[in-house]
């Protein structure tokens, strides 16, 4: 067994009740193609010494991997490569284009699902490439991701508006999917123990019935409204939005003028960004009339 790479994240799941947990979530499908009934295509991030790839390849119709670690690959390749529903590509998750190198793939182009217990170090951004951003989401959406994830991690995502884990982070995921949190998993399920305890989230993307009017807007008011967490939501958004302004819409809202930005459920974000796109398009601001030349 090699030696666990730091700098990767490596940590390998050993508890086969966290395993069966995670495949569980994902509700995979193995298709039936003389049926005519397709399967679930899987991506799975970080595959490691492949436990979780192994179940996957079971219950699914096809799993694509992508590992980091040359030396894992080697070995997965030993272990899995003559099989005829996994492809493994080595690389790094974040810089990969996935959909140019799967295209003439057929069995592996566009995976529907993403399951994974990924590298902890660089969640954010791993969610930013399977979900992308309120301005520019992954499109097309996934039908489901289920990760392993830090549980601090987790319970921000799945947090509810007034809660301690709501942040920014949580704003940002549930404006583009609905989140779960299926159970914790000890460090103790691992090999070495990672210092935090993990949990398994499940994340569902959609639209929204009434997405916001102008997302640039909604992300922008998001970032600075968490700004500072102890301050409250007015003086975070003090440079945007004059206080009287704020307050107005507020009231207008029915919300506390002096709530603080995790009190606000993601509706209330989206009905306070409408409302600064609206006012900014009926009073064009100085500079633009500076260069229409009107002023
Ligand atoms: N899924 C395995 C391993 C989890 S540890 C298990 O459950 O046991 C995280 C895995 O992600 C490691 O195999 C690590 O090498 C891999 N990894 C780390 N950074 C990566 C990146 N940027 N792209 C792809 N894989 C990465």
């Amino acid at each position: 067994m090699p030696q666990p790479r730091k700098q990767f994240g490596q940590h390998w799941l050993r508890s086969e009740k966290a395993l069966d947990k995670i495949v569980a979530a994902a509700e995979l499908q193995p298709g039936n193609s003389a049926m005519g009934h397709p399967g679930d295509r899987v991506l799975e991030i970080g595959p490691g010494m492949g436990v979780l790839t192994r179940r996957l390849m079971t219950a699914a119709e096809s799993v694509v991997a992508v590992e980091i670690d040359r030396d894992l690959c080697a070995l997965l390749t030993k272990k899995l490569g003559n099989q005829e529903n996994f492809l493994l590509l080595q690389g790094d998750f974040l810089s990969l284009d996935l959909a140019a190198i799967l295209a003439p793939s057929p069995a592996f182009n566009q995976p529907n699902k993403v399951v994974a217990n990924i590298p902890y170090n660089i969640t954010g951004p791993i969610l930013e490439k399977l979900l992308g951003t309120i301005a520019n989401p992954v499109l097309p959406p996934f039908d489901v991701i289920v990760l392993l994830v830090q549980k601090e991690v987790a319970l921000r995502l799945c947090a509810r508006a007034g809660s301690t884990h709501f942040g920014a982070l949580s704003v940002r995921v549930q404006y583009l999917a609905t989140c779960e949190f299926i159970c914790d998993v000890p460090a103790k399920a691992f090999q070495p123990p990672p210092k935090v305890d993990s949990a398994v989230v499940r994340i569902r993307p959609r639209s929204l019935p009434n997405p916001a009017q102008d997302p640039l807007q909604l992300e922008k008011l998001v970032k600075l409204g968490f700004s500072s967490k102890r301050k409250m939501l007015r003086n975070n958004l003090k440079s945007l939005i004059e206080i009287e302004q704020l307050n107005h819409w507020l009231a207008e809202l029915q919300i506390n003028p002096q709530v603080r930005a995790e009190d606000l459920s993601v509706e209330q974000w989206i009905a306070l960004s409408d409302r600064v796109s609206v006012s900014n398009h009926a009073i064009p601001k100085i500079s633009e009339l500076v260069e229409k030349s009107e002023i």
